[in-house]
């Protein structure tokens, strides 16, 4: 491909991933809209079974479980991150000062003010790769992911996650609107799942923008780990990723909380990410 037919791909790549990310973004924000209604609704609901019959106990127990459901979701979310919290390795500018200076540059390109913390966690039952974004302006990469990037040679693919993680900043996934008009979404079995999903696709298409080369070797250390990745094929995995599933399959992926590796980068490939033919 000549030097001009490769820069007008590109042009191309990026309109359509930008694109893609507003027409996500709005989905994102119509969902955040429906949880605030049902969140209302459901209070609303409550509050008037207490005021009309206060004398009737069961009805009484389950109007105020659902009047408290938002605030005990809100306790519960920040609860299980400062759990999480417990297990990170807190990672200063003297420490691993390359990966800084990627983090600084994405946020400087990003327009945030400040730097977010940077953090490393061995703990399998935390996957960086996926995890919710907690209230803190915190970055977590695995140590298995940051040793592959490494010892495989793909800054690219460290520099796709750390944009990945500034994306959900940038796109407000971490304050606490987003997390109090969330509350009756995440409750809500189904539309739970929808709406994970959204936030990682679209924080997957903030950074595919900033960084198109890494997001399928990224998200192929992810799925495997840094001793199998220099065997396997990001972009071989997302074409063969399971879109046919049986009653129980299509369940089970309705209800999980967790987007498979295979699925994202499936996801940006519709969306306009260009297949990168080299073997990773
Ligand atoms: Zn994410």
């Amino acid at each position: 491909m000549t030097l001009r037919a490769e820069r007008s791909a590109q042009g191309c790549e990026a309109d359509a991933l930008e694109r893609a990310l507003r027409r996500q973004a709005r989905r994102s924000q119509a969902l955040l809209v429906l949880s605030a209604l049902l969140s209302c609704l459901l209070v609303a609901a409550a509050a008037l079974v207490i005021v009309i019959d206060p004398l009737d106990e069961p009805l009484l127990r389950a109007a105020a479980s659902a009047f408290f459901f938002p605030f005990a979701a809100v306790i519960l979310h920040r609860y299980k991150a400062a759990a999480d919290r417990m297990h990170l390795a807190p990672i200063t500018r003297n420490q691993l000062p390359e990966v800084h200076r990627i983090l600084e540059e994405l946020c400087r390109e990003a327009g945030l003010s400040r730097t977010p913390r940077l953090f490393l966690t061995k703990d399998p039952s935390i996957d960086p790769c996926t995890m919710t974004p907690g209230l803190r302006p915190h970055l977590v990469l695995g140590t298995d992911f940051l040793a592959g990037c490494r010892e495989n040679g793909t800054p690219e693919a460290l520099r796709f996650m750390l944009a990945h993680q500034v994306g959900h900043m940038v796109l407000n996934h971490h304050t606490r609107r987003w997390l109090w008009l969330s509350t009756a979404i995440l409750g809500t079995p189904v539309l739970r799942g929808v709406f994970i999903r959204l936030l990682e696709f679209n924080a997957d298409l903030w950074a595919a923008r900033a960084v198109p080369e890494g997001a399928e070797r990224a998200l192929a250390l992810c799925a495997v780990g840094k001793d199998n990745y220099p065997y396997l094929h990001g972009a071989e995995q997302a074409e063969h990723w399971e879109t046919r599933r049986d009653v129980l399959g299509q369940v089970a992926y309705l209800s999980a909380t967790q987007v498979s590796a295979a699925e994202r980068v499936s996801q940006l490939h519709r969306h306009g990410l260009r297949l990168r033919t080299s073997l990773h």
